[in-house]
């Protein structure tokens, strides 16, 4: 397993999606709302190490806020409950 999906199913669980098998077609990840298992995105493995986190990091705000994400809520929940990471 590349370790780089790892790293992306890790960055992904703390703001509440679930990746799930690679698709058919090659080297993308479906994100799965960990709340209701509903599809709400892809993702690609070719990511360099440390850029998931700071994706899912970058887009917190947006799942907190409800934006982004499932429509059940369950991102926005776990985005808002969540602490930020600390940044130096
Ligand atoms: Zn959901």
């Amino acid at each position: 397993m590349n370790p780089i999906v790892e790293e992306i199913r890790q960055a992904y669980a703390a703001v509440g999606i679930t990746l799930d098998q690679p698709a058919a077609y090659g080297t993308y990840y479906r994100l799965l709302c960990a709340g209701c298992g509903r599809m709400i995105g892809n993702v690609g493995d070719r990511l360099l190490p440390g850029m998931a986190a700071e994706l899912v990091e970058r887009q917190r705000d947006l799942y907190a806020a409800g934006l982004l994400g499932c429509a059940c809520g369950h991102q926005k929940a776990r985005g808002a409950s969540a602490p930020k990471a600390s940044r130096s």
